[in-house]
């Protein structure tokens, strides 16, 4: 058994006992030399195995394995598109949800929005779920950022490993939830470009110790 099946399978366990994923609502990917391991369709988490994990290139064929996801097309084009990324994470989770129904971009409305790469966090348009024009969306709210909203959808997070990607969209449910809870009180303040460059600098700078 690989590594990486080992890997996806147990980002994909996390992202349901976290909470951002049920049933078989959402899926997870990585990258595997040339081309990418990626959940199966249509599949419970609870049932799979690493043996579901489906081997494909990155133009859309199936090397190893049963049904890919529905939203190959998403991943691989990720993966085409943004060589820094390794592992891509789609949630169903609620705050992200709800805001995407409302298709809201979320703001700068906690300085940790920084984590998914930017000022904010984009929603796309609303498409069928598994289709190209989904992608083609993504990729572009994707732009100089690690994570997006799907238009009455969900999520996506990137990362340069799936403990990355699986961090980042637990940050960007958390500042969903935030944002929303925020609005239900009032008119929440939005730090400014100014603010928020210095969260960057700042995030330069906030390591591990060695
Ligand atoms: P899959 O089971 O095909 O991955 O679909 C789930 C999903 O979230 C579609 O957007
Ligand atoms: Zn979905």
């Amino acid at each position: 058994m690989s590594e990486l099946r080992r890997q996806l399978l147990q980002a994909s366990q996390r992202l349901v006992e976290l909470g951002l994923n049920r049933g078989t609502s959402g899926n997870a990917s990585v990258r595997d030399g040339d081309g990418m391991l990626i959940t199966p369709s249509a599949l419970p988490v609870s049932v799979m195995t690493t043996d579901s994990m489906v081997r494909m290139d990155l133009k859309g064929n199936v090397k190893q394995g049963g049904k890919p996801s529905s939203e190959w097309r998403i991943h691989s084009d990720i993966f085409v598109a943004r060589p820094e990324i390794n592992a891509v994470i789609h949630t169903h989770s609620t705050f992200a949800a709800t805001l995407a129904c409302l298709r809201r971009d979320v703001p700068a409305v906690h300085y940790m929005i920084a984590a998914a790469g930017g000022d904010s966090i984009r929603c796309t348009s609303y498409s069928v779920f598994g289709e190209q024009t989904l992608s083609d969306n993504a990729l572009e709210a994707l732009r100089d950022r690690k994570a997006c909203l799907l238009g009455n959808h969900g999520m996506i997070a990137l990362g340069r490993d799936l403990d990355d990607a699986l961090a980042i969209a637990v940050e960007v449910e958390s500042i969903c939830e935030i944002y929303w809870r925020a609005l239900q009180a009032g008119e929440p303040h939005i730090l400014t470009a100014q603010q928020m460059h210095e969260v960057k600098l700042k995030f330069s700078d906030y390591k591990k110790p060695e």
